[in-house]
């Protein structure tokens, strides 16, 4: 099950080779003592005993255990340890070892193992038939005749050693064999041990005080040890449940950490370190709001399945509710370990799903955090595992391995975070507009809307530092929902006042595959009155890239609302023209880089030329942002640039004061076709100074 360093290997194998002789011994003594002086009469209740104990063995129970899996209980110890008192011991350890090897040889076990369960039994009988003995003054090998009162004290203390050397030889070889600490392991598991094995102990003298009056009795008797047996088992099943995923079946989070926690306390003194993974699905709720919550279910039982196919035997795989799972690592020979199982696990679900006939692509993030090097609990593993996840996210990758670093970032981000929600609904997001003008003539023709937020404590907030924030966690739909309503409600107001603008809201990655976009931006320009034709939508070239089928009917719906699209800075991502021309968009952005650069940097100059003629005869609009001084502005123009924006027309500014920047000239918001002639005249900046 788990990889064993060659160290404790040695002391396992040491272990079992002592185990082995000393029940060789204790067999060879009592088969030398049988064939030489005491002939052994085999009464009729040893005959039932014997039998009762064949049977017990046949049928145990299987318990969950919180580390190693399946434990059994059987009912056999308490007819072995009636066997013990009753004597001759050599009955005991025949009837015993006889059922184990039955059982053992049944279910194919290693040779080395059925020596040493037999061994073991050996050892333990004669450690239980010791005990009673020793205090009830009676022959070690030959039988009881009856059991006196002090006999009952003498059982319990023969119990005490068979459960003693039972639990302890065998506790003692699954620690070694776990490259566990000994004394540890055995201190976890006494409770369980004596609520279950030692209960059943306890009835081998009342079973042998029955047995005394008449055989008769012993079925009357099996039926409350029956019952102990049922309950046992009972217990186990609701232990099972209360341990495991009720939908998939995997260990719960309950139950991943229980085995995280033991295996970091057994592995102090091992040079293995261990990984905690935490994976989550990324579209899951959208698929499980879409096609309901049936194929949700579906989806997570595969989801299931292929993780504990793609894990080592030994990790576990539990699922933590919702669509998101864990996976503990546990025998890792180095951290690339950790690594590979995440890869494997990326690979895993990267092939599509099918689901009631429908195909789903399902990605997944994975965080991963590693004992000692990122913490020494389980509490502390699983939160950075959680942070971990968290920058996986945001960095689009499928997985992270903690950092300090990204942990004091991501506190800080998971704060501001909570903040933005709440300030999402307490109006603390405003819209600051920057004019873009008519590059031959300086007329504005619109203005773009930007997004600030007034933060209570850390003042104006520029989009940096929020907007990656809002795309990476959903919170970006409202957020473009609040712009985009604030916008146009400006919009309506200065078209009420008498000035005809046209206004730009830019869209997010996110917001490109959802399908409602169209119709709640249409329901938006209806309850303002306003022409499709007023609004410009902003999308950058490597967001439609993202996922182009998907990207492009949504964009599509747009533009058949009348919407004008702009594809934003433009020459910064990875471009396919013939995107380009199925977008049908209106407009391109050339990126600020290029035009803050162009006046004095021939390269950025001559892709400044190139990329107007080639929007030109795409028959767009071409725009230039970052227009910082006159010079340049007078190169666009000479250019043939349509449109300009930048700091040398404005800053983007608040409402009240673009509003009064606006109407301060009335030349930059009157109509275009009465000025037309008059401006020919003017060079640019005589126009922006009037
Ligand atoms: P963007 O869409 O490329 O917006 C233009 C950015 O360039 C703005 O930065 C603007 O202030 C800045 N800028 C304008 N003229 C000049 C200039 O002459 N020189 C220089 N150096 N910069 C200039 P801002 O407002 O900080 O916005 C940054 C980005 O944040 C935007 O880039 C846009 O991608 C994003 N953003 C802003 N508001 C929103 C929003 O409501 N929704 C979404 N999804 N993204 C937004
Ligand atoms: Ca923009
Ligand atoms: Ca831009």
């Amino acid at each position: 099950m788990t990889s064993t360093a060659p160290r404790d290997r040695r002391r396992l194998d040491a272990f079992v080779l002592a185990v082995c002789l000393s029940g060789g011994a204790v067999v060879a003594t009592l088969l030398a003592g049988a064939l030489s002086f005491a002939p052994i009469h085999l009464t009729s209740s040893m005959i039932v005993l014997s039998l009762a104990l064949f049977l017990g063995e046949l049928r145990p129970v299987k318990v969950a255990r919180g580390e190693e899996g399946d434990d059994e209980i059987t009912i056999s110890s308490t007819f072995a340890m009636a066997l013990v008192i009753t004597g001759p011991l050599a009955v005991a350890v025949a009837a015993q070892l006889g059922a184990a090897l039955f059982d053992d040889v049944r279910r194919h076990k290693p040779l080395k193992r059925v020596l040493f369960n037999a061994a073991q039994y050996a050892l333990t009988l004669a450690a239980a038939r010791g005990a009673y003995v020793a205090i009830t003054d009676q022959s070690f090998l030959s039988a009881t005749p009856h059991m006196s009162s002090r006999g009952i004290a003498a059982a319990l203390a023969g119990g005490l050693a068979f459960f003693v050397f039972n639990h302890g030889i065998v506790g003692t070889a699954v620690a070694l064999d776990m490259g566990a600490r000994v004394v540890q392991r055995l201190r976890d598991d006494v409770r369980f041990q004596l609520s279950t094995s030692g209960v059943l102990l306890t009835f081998a003298p009342v079973v042998v005080g029955t047995m005394n009056e008449t055989e008769l009795l012993l079925p009357l008797l099996l039926l409350p040890i029956l019952a102990i047996h049922k309950t046992a088992a009972l217990a186990a099943e609701r232990q099972q449940q209360a341990l495991h995923d009720d939908l998939t079946g995997l260990p719960n989070r309950v139950l991943l950490q229980d085995r995280v926690t033991r295996l970091l306390l057994d592995r102090v003194h091992s040079a293995h370190p261990l990984a905690v993974m935490l994976i989550d699905l990324d579209h899951f709720k959208e698929i499980n709001d879409t096609l309901g919550h049936h194929v949700g279910d579906v989806l997570i039982r595969e989801v299931g399945t292929r993780l504990s196919i793609a894990v080592r035997e030994g990790d576990t795989v539990a699922r933590l509710g919702g669509d998101e799972f864990a996976i503990l690592a546990a025998s890792m020979s180095s951290v690339d370990d950790a690594v590979h199982v995440a890869e494997r696990v990326v690979s895993a679900l990267r092939e599509p799903f099918t689901i009631d006939g429908v195909r789903l692509d399902v990605q997944a993030s994975i965080g991963i955090a590693i004992s000692p090097e990122h913490g020494k609990d389980v509490e502390t593993l699983i939160q950075r595992a959680d942070v971990a996840l968290y920058t996986a996210k945001e960095e689009r990758g499928c997985w992270a391995m903690y950092s300090p670093e990204s942990d004091r970032y991501t506190v800080e981000r998971l704060a501001l975070l909570g903040e933005l929600r709440a300030g999402l609904e307490t109006g603390q997001l405003t819209v600051y507009y920057q004019p873009k003008s008519d590059a031959r003539t300086g007329v504005v023709l619109g203005v773009e809307a930007l997004a600030r937020w007034v933060h209570p404590t850390r003042g104006l907030l520029q989009p940096d530092e929020f907007i990656p924030l809002a795309e990476n966690t959903g919170l970006i739909g409202e957020l473009t929902f609040e712009v985009l309503r604030q916008a146009l409600a400006q919009i309506a107001t200065w078209q009420r006042d008498g000035m005809r603008l046209g206004i730009s809201v830019n869209l997010s990655a996110r917001q490109l595959t959802d399908l409602d976009l169209p119709r709640d931006v249409a329901t938006l320009l209806g309850e303002y009155g306003l022409p499709a034709a007023a609004l410009t939508l902003e999308v950058t070239e490597s967001t439609i890239m993202a996922d182009p089928s998907r990207t492009l009917a949504v964009l599509r719906k747009l533009a058949e609302l009348g919407v004008c699209l702009s594809i934003d800075d433009f020459g910064t991502g990875y471009s396919s023209l013939s995107y380009l021309k199925r977008v049908e968009a209106h407009e391109l952005k050339i990126d600020k880089s290029f035009i803050i650069g162009m006046s004095h940097n021939s390269n950025d100059a001559v892709i400044v030329r190139s990329t107007i003629e080639l929007g030109h005869n795409l028959g767009l609009r071409m725009v230039a942002e970052g227009v910082e001084d006159a010079e340049t502005w007078r190169l666009l123009r000479a250019l043939g640039c349509d449109v300009i924006q930048g700091y040398h027309l404005s800053r983007p500014l608040p409402p009240e004061q673009i509003t009064r920047w606006l109407t301060d000239s009335k030349l930059r918001v009157a109509l275009e076709d009465e000025l037309d002639d008059e401006l020919d005249t003017l060079v640019p900046e005589q126009r922006l100074a009037l």
